[in-house]
């Protein structure tokens, strides 16, 4: 079993940077749990005190049933797959997969066996005789995982492993992965800041900022159900609108309204915004919860806004529209067939049913 348990971690750096402050998390048996957040949030550190390459200012990380943290990175049984790859250049492919099973002094046929079944599973086993400058930047990659692989860890560990592939290689290296977890059924932990990336890839999703944990749940509970704003913004693209404004009432009625603006509230939200009436508040709401009218047969007044167009991305199937209410400015995401001139006036409508509100101040969720 290689079940991971992180217990009130901490890490201060010297100079009193708090990189990661109170960080509790159970990975379970054979999960793919990614650690997502912007730069500087601590999941590096958080990774590589997992692996023990940085000490533990406080807390404890659990590997197994072993409490690990004065156990050094090389006996811990996890691998760890870099951004850089970390190969060596001097030794072909052969050589680097096999290096840390013959340091281990491994018998030679079962190196060899591994190596090659590693290879198999990686479609790299033409390669092997090459060194790390004749492989293209997907081949590497694919060489830094098969060496994690041939140790056959309990706990796989990735920083970033695909920010130095071009796009397309990173979708691809990206299913590979995901198969590779299938196959292996191990437990992998795996860190990016590209949300795109952590909401393929988890099964569960860890989002930190300032060395917090902001939230952990699957991809589409975090998706349609962050716990705050900061957590809506990060995980979506293109991201959550978000307006200010101010909750009121008339006839009974709850409506968001802000300048030249005023769309009606869904009736089973009324009860948490109710005690927000006369307050600020800020509305969200995802790009894709914005339809062009002209596409609508059933709008209502009552969630409708009038708007100018001022930029329009087309994206093959879909279109980007990037457009101005009287005080907004708004992404609304509409089929490839919407294509509306730049500076033309549309009427948009709302899906309310959809909507997120946050406490202004806490910036917490209300709905
Ligand atoms: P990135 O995506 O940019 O790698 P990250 O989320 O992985 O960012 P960390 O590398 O874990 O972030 O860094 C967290 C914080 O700790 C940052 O403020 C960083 O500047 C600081 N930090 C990291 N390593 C050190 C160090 N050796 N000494 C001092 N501060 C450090």
């Amino acid at each position: 079993m290689a079940q991971v348990s992180l217990r009130d971690l901490k890490k201060v750096f010297p100079g009193n940077v708090v990189a990661v402050d109170s960080v509790s998390l159970g990975i379970e048996n054979k999960e793919f749990l990614v650690i997502v957040g912007p730069s500087g949030c601590g999941k590096s550190t958080t990774l590589r005190m997992i692996a023990g390459l940085e000490t533990i200012t406080e807390g404890e990380v659990w590997i197994g049933n072993k409490m690990v943290n004065d156990i050094p990175a090389k006996d811990r049984d996890i691998a760890m797959v870099f951004q850089n790859y970390a190969l060596y250049p001097h030794m072909t492919v052969y050589e680097n997969m096999s290096f840390a099973l013959r340091l281990r002094k491994f018998p030679k046929s079962d190196i060899d066996q591994r190596v090659k079944e590693a290879a198999e599973i990686l479609g790299i086993g033409k390669l092997l005789n090459r060194r790390p400058r004749e492989l293209s930047g997907g081949q590497r990659q694919r060489v830094a995982v098969g060496r994690a692989i041939v140790r056959k860890p309990m706990v796989f560990l990735f920083d970033e492993p695909l920010s130095n592939l071009d796009a397309k290689m990173r979708v691809q290296m990206r299913t590979e992965l995901n198969k590779l977890h299938i196959k292996l059924q191990s437990t992998m932990i795996y860190v990016t800041h590209d949300q795109t990336e952590a909401m393929t890839m988890g099964d569960r999703i860890v989002v930190m900022k300032d060395g917090v944990i902001q939230q952990v749940a699957d991809p589409i509970a975090l998706y349609d159900k962050p716990v705050n704003k900061f957590v809506a913004g990060f995980i979506g693209s293109p991201p959550m609108n978000f307006i200010d404004g101010k909750i009121i009432k008339k006839d009974g009625k709850l409506y968001f309204t802000e300048d030249g603006f005023k769309v009606k509230l869904v009736e089973d939200m009324y009860k948490k915004i109710t005690p927000y009436e006369g307050k600020e508040i800020t509305f969200g709401l995802r790009p894709e919860d914005i339809y062009d009218k002209l596409f609508v047969s059933d709008a209502s007044q009552d969630n409708m806004v009038k708007a100018v167009v001022e930029m329009v991305e087309p994206m093959g199937a879909e279109v980007f529209l990037y457009i101005k209410t009287n005080r907004s400015s708004l992404i609304a995401r509409v089929g490839g067939h919407d294509k509306p001139e730049v500076g033309q006036d549309m009427e948009l409508v709302l899906d309310m049913s959809n909507a997120h509100f946050f406490d202004k101040n806490t910036e917490e969720s209300i709905v």
